[in-house]
């Protein structure tokens, strides 16, 4: 049966009227999904019941099913939802002062395999699907418990989003949608490793914001850290971002995950300020959360600050990121491996959030 949370409004609109159906019936029934967040065809009640029924017989909307929610003491929030096929994937909103910022996945594990990065280790499930993307939202908006809804959505969390270009795209349109979701699209900020080819792609078909998980200076660290640098590698990945079609007044952000002695010199933040050259950017330093799987050190905090400081001589827009959620494994950068989780999920599969 067709998961009819994964078709835009035009698409529900085609679907009526291929069935002798008149259009608006599809702006109708794109509304109840996700404004009037409906679990089952049968709550439109702006249908007869006959139409109703006739559609409860092809259609089918599938609800994530939350499994976990755990609170930080910061008041970030991670859920677990378990997909159809059982597989488990999670979502984050980080609390800030004045809104909050939905962390969300694209792919059930990762086949990118980044150094830093658990679900990197554990290999590739599959690709979400636009309902499984956009539906995390949705399942937030739907929690009572949250006090401040999202106004910025991150593609951030588990997975790499351009690997999963289409849906992705999807699921930004049903998000963005004003007879949905109606996030701006200028609050959707996706995350890459650097898979070029969409990431010119992406500026053409979204005006959503980009971010690079940069992480290194020189295609040799990189190389070593993210994989994908062989087939992109830096020159490549930032010759892309000159050509993004960057919105006006926005600016490309760079993540750079802060390692102990493999990319924390202060010759590296040189580096990194001159790789930056004449691209509208802003850096993120992200101090590695340790942890016992992945064999890499947070750096002290003296050196840290003398990355940001060069960088800010060098006349870079550069903040560090404050690692929120760390007591429940969902700060930006934690690598986690949650073993209540994969009791639950009975696969080798937890979420990494580390996709910065
Ligand atoms: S950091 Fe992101 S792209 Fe790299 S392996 Fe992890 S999820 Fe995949």
């Amino acid at each position: 049966m067709l998961d009819i949370r994964s078709l835009s409004c035009l698409e529900l609109e085609t679907y009526m009227r291929e069935r002798g159906l008149p259009e608006f019936r599809g702006r109708q029934l794109f509304k109840w999904l996700w404004k009037n967040r409906i679990t089952s065809v049968q709550e439109v009640t702006e249908f007869s019941k006959e139409l109703r029924e006739q559609l409860a017989q092809h259609l089918l909307i599938y609800n994530l099913e939350q499994v976990s929610r755990k609170i930080s003491v910061d008041g970030t929030i991670k859920w677990a939802f378990r997909l159809r096929d059982s597989l488990i994937v999670e979502t984050v909103l980080i609390p800030e002062k004045d809104h909050s910022t939905l962390c969300i996945s694209s792919q059930a594990g990762c086949a990118m395999g980044c150094a830093f990065c658990l679900t990197g280790k554990m290999g590739f499930f599959r690709n979400l699907d636009p309902s499984e993307i956009a539906g995390q939202a949705l399942a937030v908006l739907r929690d009572i418990t949250v006090a401040k809804p999202p106004r910025n959505i991150v593609f951030m969390g588990m997975g790499e989003p351009l690997a999963n270009f289409e849906n992705l795209l999807k699921a930004i349109e049903i998000l963005t949608s004003d007879l949905g979701l109606n996030f701006s699209q200028r609050r959707i900020t996706v995350s890459t490793c650097g898979i070029v080819p969409n990431i010119i792609e992406l500026g053409r078909r979204s005006s959503a914001g980009l971010a690079i998980s940069l992480h290194a200076t020189t295609n040799t660290q990189r190389d070593r850290l993210m994989p994908i640098n062989k087939a992109y590698p830096i020159e490549t990945l930032l010759n892309a971002c000159r050509d993004f079609n960057l919105p006006a007044r926005r600016r490309i952000t760079f993540e750079y995950l802060l390692l102990k002695g493999i990319n924390d010199a202060p010759e590296d933040a040189r580096r990194l300020s001159a790789l930056l050259r004449g691209i509208p950017s802003k850096i993120n330093l992200i101090p590695f959360n340790e942890c016992p799987e992945i064999p890499f050190s947070e750096p002290e905090r003296d050196s840290v600050l003398r990355f940001q400081e060069i960088l800010k001589e060098l006349n870079n827009t550069v903040i560090i990121r404050k690692s929120k959620g760390r007591d429940i494994s969902a700060a930006c950068g934690q690598l986690f491996y949650d073993r209540h989780d994969k009791k639950i999920s009975g696969k080798d599969l937890t979420g990494c959030l580390s996709c910065s």
